[in-house]
């Protein structure tokens, strides 16, 4: 039986998986994926996980290891663009530690041009595209950097003790905001690296305390659009969600206590409330339970309806994680 993740685009939800490439002076123990063709993904499952044997899953896209970030970049150049059209947007990555979210959205360590992730050629694109509709619209663009840890909402860009604990709010007016969080101008690459420094600086300083915290907590990079008609003078506005979440991998609950324990609770229900939220979209089912995490009360306004979604799924190639990979992809599967 074949695992038909996503059978034809369901609506406005997209769902992509993208390979990592094995790590420089790796061992290159067998890999978990057998073949990549097209928007199928087969996987080598051992037996320690269901029948032996060779699985494929079905995507939108699937990226091999030697897709570059232009590559996917341009794949979904034209959903980044339709949030100067007035559209909401969110674009997530999923996947276990390790397998490349983070890459994807923000790139390596070291940055080069050709290495920028989704986040920076995103609002490139858009400081673009306004530029070029500039004698027609008047836009503006800001950002904002929060990280969900621990179902606690914090602003990644405040300049002053960053720990404090944000409010969710929803109004009439301005639907789903963090009216307490930086909301800052940007016009030029440089604004947004520097911008995009800062948030990771934040994060890098409870990293040392708590411990590589970036991969137990959501991070969200949040980008508002406004444009103005200049000969009508009609306002509309847009939003893109890019949205790095926290490694997806299942934690032995005999193994851990106290405080790993609890985040690994929070991350299991914020994943799957995503997952149930996504899920209920795309079988068009009328109840959606935003309500159950802080990430999906966020997101709200930009899940469903007329808003575009884009599911990352990161798979790392090691056997040894094999497990994990296919978990990720049954979420996949459920999700799509
Ligand atoms: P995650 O955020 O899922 O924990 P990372 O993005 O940090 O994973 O990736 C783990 C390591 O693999 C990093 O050193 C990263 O630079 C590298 N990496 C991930 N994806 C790729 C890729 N597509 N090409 C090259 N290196 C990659
Ligand atoms: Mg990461």
């Amino acid at each position: 039986k074949l695992y038909n993740l996503v059978q034809d685009l369901k609506g406005n939800i997209r769902v992509y998986c993208r390979v990592r490439p094995f790590m420089p002076g790796q061992q290159t123990s067998l890999s978990t994926v057998e073949n990549i063709e097209e928007g199928t993904i087969t996987i080598r499952v051992p037996s320690k996980y269901g029948k032996e044997g060779h699985k494929p899953f079905m995507f939108n896209k699937v990226f091999g290891p030697s897709a570059t970030q232009e590559e996917v970049f341009s794949d979904m150049q034209p959903l980044v663009r339709s949030v100067l059209d007035g559209y909401n947007v969110c674009i997530f990555a999923y996947g276990q530690t390790g397998s490349g979210k983070t890459f994807t959205m923000s790139g390596p360590k070291e940055l080069t041009e050709e290495s920028l992730g989704v986040n920076y050629r995103a609002l490139a694109d858009l400081f673009l595209l306004s530029e070029q509709r500039k004698d027609t619209t008047s836009y503006e663009i800001s950002v904002q950097m929060l990280e969900i840890y621990n179902e606690q909402v914090r602003d990644l860009l405040s300049t002053d003790g960053h720990t404090k604990r944000l409010e969710i709010r929803n109004n009439t007016q301005n639907g789903i905001n963090v009216p307490e969080a930086n909301l800052v101008p940007v016009s030029s690459t440089d604004d947004v690296i520097q911008l995009m420094d800062v948030g990771q600086m934040n994060r890098a300083v409870s990293s040392t305390a708590m411990n590589d915290r970036s991969s137990r907590s959501h991070s969200c990079v949040t980008v508002h659009v406004q444009g103005r008609d200049l000969t009508s003078g009609a306002i509309l506005h847009g939003s893109m969600h890019l949205v790095d979440l926290a490694g997806s991998e299942r934690v032995d609950k005999s193994e851990v206590t106290g405080d790993r324990l609890k985040e690994a609770q929070h991350i299991n229900k914020s994943l799957s409330a995503l997952g149930d939220v996504i899920s209920s979209l795309s079988q068009k089912t009328s109840h959606v339970p935003y309500r159950n995490s802080k990430l999906t009360q966020l997101l709200q306004d930009s899940l469903g309806g007329s808003a575009k979604t884009l599911m990352f799924v990161h798979v790392s190639p090691e056997a040894e994680t094999v497990g994990e990979t296919i978990s990720t992809l049954k979420f996949a599967e459920r999700v799509g």
